[in-house]
């Protein structure tokens, strides 16, 4: 199975009103719920693709117990998830019917105690040898220490699993010198780690930081990738309209299947790319049109970038 973390898991609320305006009252025209959080978006994509995934992180209170119970009813996705004192977050987003745009709301989550973040420590080590490799996804919760993706990185490798990590910020540049085998930050996040906006160059930098590949992802133009047998630029035939949140998380698990079927690096993205363009199509994170991605895999361009420092 591949194993997917999200320490920070939440239940997403969806309100679709026909106009948002500030300061204004709305009559909310449809709700949905769904588990959330980075990596059950990316269990959900991997096992869609055919591939077993597992779920760990912390769940708790009513929300935690709204989330779990939705999750069991996701086929190939198995359940991992460590109960905690505190509640999950919710996400809200207001959807603009009118416009299409979104308002996100997201809450920072239940604080997690030095127990409990032992107690997942102790659980993620069980779960590591059954393992084909595992992704690390998402923002920390408040109490569990920054340097908490570099600790679970190390653990990774000293058991001999192949690891990604998606994160932001200090728990990036702290995971990233803990030598992850991919790391996947989009345009804001690589420029935040390196101080450049010179994207070819920012990856090469962030490669240097430690991890064995980078994978950054610049939205509608794609990904840009250094790996050790290069730079390879993937871009899609054209931008695409729809919902991108969760496009990122299609291209970590389009990585993640890659890296356990050890897939050459020029397919790896062109699935990542055709994946993630697919679920900026289907209106949901953790879902994808299946006829779109099938018919963008031919035609992603994959081009390899001059191989200057
Ligand atoms: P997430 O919300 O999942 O965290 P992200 O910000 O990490 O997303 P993006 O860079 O926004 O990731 O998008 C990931 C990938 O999705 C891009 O590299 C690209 O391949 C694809 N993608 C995103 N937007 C579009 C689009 N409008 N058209 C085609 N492909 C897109
Ligand atoms: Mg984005
Ligand atoms: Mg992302």
């Amino acid at each position: 199975m591949i194993l997917t973390v999200t320490l920070n898991t939440a239940l997403d609320l969806t309100y679709r009103v026909p106009r948002l305006t500030p300061h204004s009252s709305h009559r909310v025209t449809e709700v949905t719920e769904r588990p959330g959080g980075k990596g059950l978006n990316v269990a959900r994509v991997l096992a869609a693709l055919g591939h077993e995934s597992t779920v760990t992180g912390f769940a708790g209170g009513a929300t935690g117990r709204a989330l779990r119970e939705q999750l069991a009813t996701a086929p190939g996705v198995r359940d991992a998830l460590l109960d905690v004192a505190g509640a999950t977050r919710r996400t809200i987003a207001v959807v603009d019917a009118e416009s299409g745009d979104t308002t996100q709301l997201n809450e920072p989550g239940p604080l997690i105690t030095p127990d409990e973040w032992s107690g997942f420590l102790a659980s993620y080590e069980q779960l590591l040898p059954s393992a084909a490799a595992v992704a690390l996804c998402g923002s920390l919760p408040p109490g569990v220490p920054v340097g908490a993706y570099a600790h679970l990185v190390r653990a990774a490798r000293a058991a001999g699993v192949p690891v990604l990590l998606d994160t932001s910020g200090e728990p990036l540049r702290r995971g990233i010198a803990a030598r992850p085998d991919i790391v996947k930050p989009n345009a804001d996040e690589l420029a935040e780690l390196t101080g450049s906006h010179e994207p070819l160059r920012a990856t090469r930098d962030a490669r240097r930081r430690g991890a064995h590949a980078v994978v950054a992802s610049l939205g509608a133009k794609g990904l840009l990738a250094a790996t050790p047998d290069g730079a390879l630029r993937a871009t899609p035939p054209a931008p695409v309209r729809g919902n991108p949140t969760g496009a990122g998380d299609s291209a970590v698990a389009a990585l993640l299947a890659g890296l356990v079927e050890n897939t050459p690096w020029r397919r790896r993205l062109a699935s990542a790319v055709a994946l993630s363009a697919a679920t900026v199509l289907a209106p949901v994170a953790g879902e994808f049109d299946r006829e779109a991605y099938e018919d963008l895999l031919d035609r992603v361009s994959v081009t390899e970038q001059a191989s200057a420092a």
